[in-house]
């Protein structure tokens, strides 16, 4: 059956569009190339605060997405995640969109909220990492009990990087942090905070080989002002020196972009008919790349589909506490 809506990408602006879309009525397809729900929120920093969400004066990231992804399923939307969208190709009755797992999702309206695109990890480039991915070797940390006990080696110098090793020198048996330069790219306090916990701090060196049979059992390290090497055994490597992302192949679509962004008018429609886009992936004169923002876009972008859909349904749709709501699943992870 056609969707009323797709949503591509389910970060904050994706997750309250899907959650209106509902409100309104209408039937709702999320997908992500993540294997989770939440965006950057998830993908990028889960265990720092966010301070500029109206109702919370103070929230971890990952609890915000928590929250959200909760709110997002409450009308019981298709959810399609580690699946990137692909191509878009014109129907009689709206647009069909591939997938690299699927080549045929029909749809009415699209909202487009890929943020700065599809996240990639930025990989170390060591010949033997594809064979220890999942075997020790990881990119992020969804929670830091997942590596409670474990002797840990964490690369990067953001604040990332810096965060989990602090995070999680509160649950392993050993945390050490490897940067390639001296000084970290992380906030003061981080770093100050970090210097003055148990993780043993290695600069300036670089992960040079990963050692081991069926599993990560070491790393190898070496200097980069100089030749110095050392091995450092470990049950688990995490890698967070960056994600990379583009918004690659919905750039082919002939929709309208001005740098790594969609154009939009006032209603965030794009060029394209029915296509929407909200969130950090839009471009318009006032853009602000925030979530408070975003979801703003995207419950307006809804309305506009839903009218679209049905020229007869009012464009403003009241309010949300005027009517009787399904029970709000509950979930433990988001
Ligand atoms: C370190 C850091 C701290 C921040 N702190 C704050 C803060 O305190 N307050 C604040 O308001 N903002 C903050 N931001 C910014 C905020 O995170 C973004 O504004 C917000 O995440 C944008 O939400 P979004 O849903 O538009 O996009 P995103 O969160 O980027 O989500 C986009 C999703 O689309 C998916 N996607 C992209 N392309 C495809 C495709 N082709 N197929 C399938 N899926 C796709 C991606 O995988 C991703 O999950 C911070 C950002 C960073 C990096």
């Amino acid at each position: 059956m056609n969707t009323d809506v797709t949503i591509i990408g389910a970060g904050p602006t994706g997750l309250f569009g899907a959650f209106y879309a509902g409100l309104r009525g209408m039937t709702v397809r999320i997908v992500d190339s993540l294997p989770e729900l939440g965006g950057q929120l998830t993908a990028l920093y889960p265990e720092k605060y966010v301070y500029d969400m109206p109702g919370f004066p103070a929230i971890l990231a990952k609890d915000l997405a928590r929250q959200m992804a909760e709110q997002a399923l409450r009308f019981g939307p298709e959810v399609r995640l580690g699946e990137t969208a692909q191509t878009l190709e014109r129907t009689e009755d709206g647009w069909v969109l591939g997938t690299d797992r699927s080549e045929a999702l029909e749809t009415r309206t699209l909202l487009i909220t890929a943020g700065p695109g599809a996240f990639q990890p930025t990989r170390l480039g060591l010949a033997e990492e594809a064979r220890f991915e999942g075997r020790g070797l990881r990119y992020g940390v969804r929670a830091k009990g997942e590596l409670a006990g474990r002797r840990v080696v964490v690369v990067g110098g953001g604040d990332s990087a810096c965060d989990w090793a602090l995070a999680l020198s509160e649950v392993a048996r050993e945390v050490t942090l490897v940067h390639r330069r001296d000084g970290f790219r992380a906030h003061e306090e981080t770093v100050k905070a970090l210097r003055e916990s148990p993780v043993r701090i290695l600069t300036p060196f670089t992960v040079s080989a990963l050692l081991g049979d069926e599993r990560l059992e070491a790393v190898e390290i070496a200097r980069t002002d100089g030749d110095g090497r050392t091995v450092l055994e470990c049950d688990d490597l995490v890698v967070n020196i960056g994600f990379k992302s583009s918004l690659g192949p919905i750039r082919s679509w002939g929709i309208e972009t001005v740098g790594n962004q969609i154009v939009v008018d006032s209603a965030f429609r794009t060029n394209l008919p029915g296509v929407f886009a909200a969130g950090d992936v839009c471009a318009h004169g006032s853009k602000l790349k925030l979530i408070a923002t975003g979801v703003g876009e995207a419950a307006t972008a809804v309305c506009f589909a839903k009218v679209l859909l049905d020229p007869t349904a009012k464009l403003f749709p009241g309010h949300s506490s005027e009517g009787e709501l399904p029970p709000a699943p509950s979930l433990t992870e988001p």
